[in-house]
């Protein structure tokens, strides 16, 4: 999967040779975290691995999901139940405020993540499904594609009538601004 990344502000190529100056401070955004990242196999061919079956103790060797950034040296370090060997990807993280207790905190929403549980006792989930975390522990889990299209779907909609209030919201305090005046 091809990864766009920003040009850097000080390339080389178009920028000729300044002195050396202090760096200024960057801004930080508080409300993003860093980004969770156990390997950077994102482009990397899907890792083939051995594992010791903890029911019989004989080896099985399996190949990740594509593109699976779990950390699977402890699934081969000791002998495992199969069925707790999870692949997974991670999307982005985004955080909003909200209230919940009194005092709106920052709250991550919805967090996607692709998984692959090969000796899943749910049968749909030994293939690659992906679960969104709507916030804080509340799960829409074992999406297919035809899903996780629907999730899009109704979110979707939702965001059209955020902006159809948005548009409305800009109109409306025009108005009430020249009332008040
Ligand atoms: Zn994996």
């Amino acid at each position: 999967m091809a990864k766009s990344v920003p040009n850097p502000v000080n390339s080389a190529d178009d920028v000729p040779a300044l002195p050396k100056l202090p760096k200024p401070l960057q801004s930080v955004d508080v409300d993003q975290p860093i980004p969770f990242k156990l390997t950077p196999a994102a482009e990397q061919l899907p890792r083939t691995w051995t594992f010791i079956n903890r029911y019989n103790d004989q080896p099985i060797t399996l190949t990740c999901m594509v593109g699976c950034t779990a950390n699977h040296d402890r699934d081969m370090e000791r002998a495992q139940y199969p069925e707790d060997i999870w692949c997974q990807t991670n999307g982005k993280d985004v955080m909003l405020p909200i209230n919940v207790t009194g005092t709106s905190e920052s709250y991550r929403v919805l967090r996607m993540t692709m998984n692959c549980i090969p000796f899943s006792s749910k049968m749909s989930e030994r293939l690659p499904h992906v679960t969104i975390e709507m916030i804080d522990d509340h799960w829409i889990d074992g999406l297919d594609p035809d899903g996780l299209a629907t999730v899009i779907s109704t979110l979707s909609s939702q965001l059209d009538r955020l902006r159809e209030a948005h548009a409305t919201l800009i109109d409306v305090r025009a108005e009430y601004r020249r009332h008040a005046a």
